[in-house]
């Protein structure tokens, strides 16, 4: 798998930057539809990411501890972190 991850979500871009995670889990804590915790411990998008709600991908992103999670709206703007 390669170290950046990313993934549409409605008209979300989420990246997960898989070397960065530490795998703590704050982001599972704020959106468990979106991410999971892979076999390496690190963060993974579930395959219902896809129908999870913008605006809890977005806190899921901003409570991440080490800015390893971004998202970019459709105007390619970052609003997390
Ligand atoms: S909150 Fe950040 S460090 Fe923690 S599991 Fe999610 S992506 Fe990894």
């Amino acid at each position: 798998m390669s170290d950046v991850v990313e993934r549409r979500v409605g008209g979300l871009t989420v990246r997960i930057d898989r070397l960065l995670c530490v795998g703590f889990g704050d982001c599972i804590d704020d959106a468990p539809e979106a991410f999971e915790l892979d076999e390496d411990g690190v963060a993974a998008f579930r395959d219902g990411a896809d129908a999870a709600e913008p605006e809890r991908l977005v806190r899921a992103c901003d409570a991440c501890p080490v800015d390893a999670l971004t998202v970019l709206d459709e105007d390619g703007r970052q609003l997390a972190p």
